[in-house]
């Protein structure tokens, strides 16, 4: 018999009222909004300034182009974690609808270790997607208003802005639009564009927001472009930070559901990867750290982009600290970095895994240098061998650190026991120094610096001018004590993905800037990153399905 499909699990799971995982973390019933029976929206007052949980980071080796299992393990770990007697909840992204509909699919986890209700929560979830993109799109309206009403104009200078409206589909022909074609009526006419929600500043905003006010504040403060006289302006000169603000009243509060296993999870946010910082809201975070012992949470992509800026972004604006990191690895991310090619990948091949290593190797490095000692997770998959895995467990070791094998795909919370166990035992005894490796101080340049040369291994940082000029602009405009969010390929520590393993002298190429000034970041774009995907020939969207009884197929 084949293993059943992803949700083929989880509609065969048995899914219990919300107010009863509520209750497994103290949650009064009253303290609940429902979104039906089994999700419902948490008060911010459940969330304590400085809680007292223990903070448990996923992140990854470079990955290949189907995932490494970041989601899949840190749901079971947090299902190992309750199986061992512990405490603890997920606290993870929502997923965008450009995967569920493209390419990779949902982001619900798999197998045995997933979130439920697994296909609301792929699609449409409570809404928080389209209240974003509707706090986006009002502030793209009201400047298009403004350059249209000369009484009441900013006199922005329309080749200027730089915010663009957003839908959460993968649409390649909005990329790049012209608006306002027609008569003097329909608008002043400029070249626009879409992004996709994930990819909106106003996601990420909302993931670092504190609570309201610091989500007025920093609504307020993103950058729109200049007036014709070269003054900067801010979304606050346009007076919609409120009615912005308004539209995201129940976006900003995080949303509860459960794993297979009936344990809580809290799903709220998802700002993208590559061009945002790539993990939850902080108000997430905080609450899942204010009512629970253990909270695991994930940072997209590999170590490289999401520790990172786990750690310089997230961690640094909310006076969080990571107990303990994860690393994931599969055998089949190491033979790709040995240079095997997906056909090869399910032979027995022990060399490869030692060739592949130096990937994982540098990651495992780069964790230690922010003085925290990863735990490398092996997600295993039914074509590995046990060969491989012993070599993996003894090259970690070399280089003192442990390696499991997590069978949570396929059997769920025991599955990961000895994970759970090890994680705890390492948060309890080993030492942890935790510290960043750049500070505000430091110039933007000197940032990229330290990102590129210490995590990436790069040799040099190469400025095109387009990139050069706007530096000047970044400096005039104060915003230097910014963090810098990387925007670069997550398949190599290079800008280039045909880079694969542990890539030396190599130079990376900033080739412009963006700035996120409401979420306090400069992003420099590394090679081609894409804030509007496309779908690829056969899109997932045509394998799903409804039934005349509402039941859905095809979501994966
Ligand atoms: P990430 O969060 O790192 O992007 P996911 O956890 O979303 O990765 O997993 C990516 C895909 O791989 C999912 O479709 C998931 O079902 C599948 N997957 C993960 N782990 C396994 C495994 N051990 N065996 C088979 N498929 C897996
Ligand atoms: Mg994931």
């Amino acid at each position: 018999m084949s293993f059943p499909s992803d949700i083929e699990i989880a509609q065969q799971a048995t899914i219990k009222p919300i107010k009863e995982i509520a209750k497994k973390i103290d949650i009064h019933e009253d303290d609940l909004e429902f979104y039906g029976k089994y999700k419902a929206k948490l008060p911010l007052s459940l969330q304590k300034e400085k809680p007292n949980g223990k903070l448990i980071l996923v992140s990854a080796m470079s990955p290949t182009k189907y995932g490494e299992g970041k989601t899949t393990m840190s749901i079971g770990l947090v299902d190992g974690l309750n199986y061992i007697g512990k405490n603890a909840v997920a606290v993870l992204r929502e997923p965008s609808l450009g995967p569920v509909f493209g390419l990779k699919g949902g982001a619900a986890g798999g197998g045995y270790a997933q979130v439920i209700p697994m296909e609301d929560i792929n699609l449409h979830f409570t809404g928080d997607f389209s209240a974003i993109e509707k706090a986006n799109n009002l502030l793209s309206a009201v400047i298009d208003n403004n350059l249209q009403n000369p009484k009441y104009s900013l006199h922005i200078d329309p080749k200027s802005i730089a915010w663009k409206r957003v839908m959460d589909m993968n649409d390649r022909t909005l990329r790049q639009i012209i608006i306002g074609v027609g008569a003097k009526g329909n608008g002043a006419m400029r070249e626009d564009g879409f992004n996709i929600t994930p990819a909106s500043e106003i996601m990420a905003i909302l993931c670092l927001s504190k609570n309201l006010e610091d989500l007025k504040f920093r609504l307020g403060n993103i950058y729109i472009g200049k007036t014709l006289d070269g003054k900067a302006i801010f979304s606050r000169d346009l007076k919609v930070v409120g009615a912005m603000a308004a539209l995201l009243k129940d976006a900003i509060k995080p949303n509860l559901v459960q794993t297979l296993e009936g344990n809580p999870a809290i799903l709220h946010g998802g700002p993208f990867a590559s061009i945002a910082q790539g993990t939850n809201t902080v108000i997430a975070t905080k609450t899942g750290l204010s009512l629970s012992d253990y909270v695991v949470t994930e940072a997209g992509f590999g170590a490289d982009l999401g520790a990172e800026k786990f750690f310089h972004i997230k961690c640094a604006q909310s006076d969080l600290k990571p107990d303990a990191v994860v690393l994931v690895a599969t055998i089949r991310a190491l033979k790709h970095h040995a240079g095997l090619t997906a056909d090869e990948f399910k032979a027995e091949n022990v060399q490869s895994i030692e060739k592949g290593f130096c990937n994982l190797e540098k990651h495992i490095e780069n964790i230690q240098k922010f003085g925290i000692n990863p735990i490398v997770c092996i997600n295993a998959f039914p074509e590995d061998y046990h060969s491989e895995y012993e070599k993996l467990i003894e090259l970690c070791a070399s280089k003192g650190v442990k390696a499991l094998v997590s069978t949570a795909f396929a059997e769920g919370g025991k599955g990961s026991a000895l994970l759970a166990e090890t994680v705890i035992s390492t948060i309890e005894t080993a030492s942890n120094n935790y510290h960043t490796l750049y500070s505000p101080e430091n110039s933007i340049t000197e940032k990229i610096e330290i990102v590129a040369k210490e995590i990436y291994g790069a040799s040099n940082v190469n400025y095109t001018n387009k990139a050069q000029t706007q530096l000047n602009m970044i400096n005039e405009l104060g915003f230097n004590q910014f963090s810098v969010c990387m925007a670069k390929t997550p398949m190599s520590f290079s800008d280039d993905e045909k880079k694969i393993g542990r890539p030396t002298d190599f130079t990376i190429t900033i080739r412009e800037f963006e700035i996120s000034s409401g979420a306090g970041f400069i992003v420099p774009l590394l090679g081609d990153v894409m804030r509007m995907p496309g779908l690829p020939a056969i899109p997932n969207a045509e394998r799903i399905d409804i039934d005349n009884e509402g039941k859905i197929y095809g979501l994966s």
